[in-house]
């Protein structure tokens, strides 16, 4: 039966599965197989066998919020901030240059540690390496993205993390569902390319809300989609409960690549760090992008928004990137020369 239903979409070529149909595929592990390997005929399609390298950048920890699950919460005493120089992050993104990224991806926790005038900067003088630039910074106002955007930044991620407003509500005390809704849209508005995604078990997140957050996709027609299994850490509210399911996690994603077709996904350093061939799973999968950690030990070894990130603790990145690019050939996938941007953008 389920088989069917995937043939007839596969043929269809219209796969606008309705939340019924979500919720049927979730529930059961009957169709996994077919449901991956439709996911990866459509991302062979839609965006071929190149795999696209972002260059991470960590360049802060500091974080005013109190996410429960994230290791960089405001309330972990655990972790010794920091905030990078200037020239820090300069001398990282001209390294991922030289290394051949075209993309540079830079991320924090939420803060004012940089002004918006001192991210403008930053975004303006990397540009000048003639490369695509991604901001995970957090929620700001419209004017602020607006300047980023003026500055150079063309791509945003943000992820939704959960749909479900009761569930979103007791994981991000003093945060607002509809706040991040607004900034997803206010980035649309201005013309990035947007990137959202969920986390994948958190707790008593249900299968419903799962299949709330692949509509919510839809309908904003996000650009890029991550997603990344919950991983507990010692040090927040979320220690004693049980990691996230990968095949959840990448039947999620699968999904994904089914209903949005040409957008970017990335295989999560998350996925990776569950399970030591997951990202070449997810590569499998619907995956087309991976994001390789550029930040410089120093600054990475603190930046642990869960534990055992995969890749953390190579401290040699030539070593990091070696080993991500042998794992991508070794599926017989090529490495992306063009910065990669959504294909979907604008459609
Ligand atoms: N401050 C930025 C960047 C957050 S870190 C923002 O708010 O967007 C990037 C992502 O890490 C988060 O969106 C979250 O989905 C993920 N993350 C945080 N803690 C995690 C955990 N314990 N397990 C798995 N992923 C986690």
């Amino acid at each position: 039966m389920k088989i069917r239903l995937f043939q007839t979409l596969h043929q269809k070529r219209q796969a606008k599965l309705n939340k019924a149909e979500i919720i049927e595929i979730l529930s059961t592990n009957e169709s996994d197989n077919e449901l991956f390997s439709l996911a990866d005929n459509t991302r062979k399609k839609y965006v071929g066998d190149e795999v696209h390298l972002r260059a991470l950048i960590e360049i802060s920890n500091i974080c005013k919020n109190s996410c429960k699950y994230c290791g960089l919460r405001l309330e972990n005493n655990f972790v010794e901030r920091y905030k990078m120089t200037e020239a820090d992050i300069l001398k990282s993104a001209k390294q991922a240059y030289e290394l051949g990224f075209k993309t540079i991806v830079l991320q924090s926790g939420e803060s004012s540690a940089f002004s918006v005038l001192k991210l403008c900067k930053i975004i303006e003088k990397i540009k000048n390496f003639d490369v695509a630039i991604t901001l995970s910074l957090g929620e700001y106002e419209k004017r602020d993205l607006k300047e980023f955007y003026l500055a150079g930044a063309d791509r945003y991620l943000l992820r939704i993390e959960t749909t479900d407003e009761d569930l979103y509500q007791k994981m991000h005390p003093n945060m607002d569902l509809k706040n991040r809704k607004r900034v997803l849209y206010d980035l649309k508005d201005i013309g990035y390319e947007v990137g959202t995604g969920s986390l994948v078990g958190l707790p008593h997140q249900s299968i419903n809300s799962l299949a709330d957050d692949i509509l919510f996709f839809n309908e904003l027609s996000a650009d890029m989609i991550g997603i990344g299994p919950f991983i507990a850490h010692p040090n927040t509210p979320l220690s004693n409960f049980s990691n996230g399911d990968l095949t959840l996690s990448m039947k999620i994603m699968a999904l994904c690549r089914l209903t949005l077709k040409n957008i970017n996904i990335p295989a999560t350093t998350a996925m990776e760090t569950l399970q030591k061939n997951g990202r070449i799973l997810a590569l499998q999968r619907g995956a087309n992008v991976v994001m390789p950690n550029l930040s410089d030990a120093s600054y990475s070894k603190n930046y642990e928004i869960y534990p055992n990130k995969a890749g953390a603790f190579v401290f040699d990145i030539n070593e990091r990137l070696n080993s991500i690019v042998s794992q991508i050939k070794s599926i017989n996938r090529t490495i992306a020369k063009g910065c990669g941007n959504s294909p979907h953008k604008g459609a």
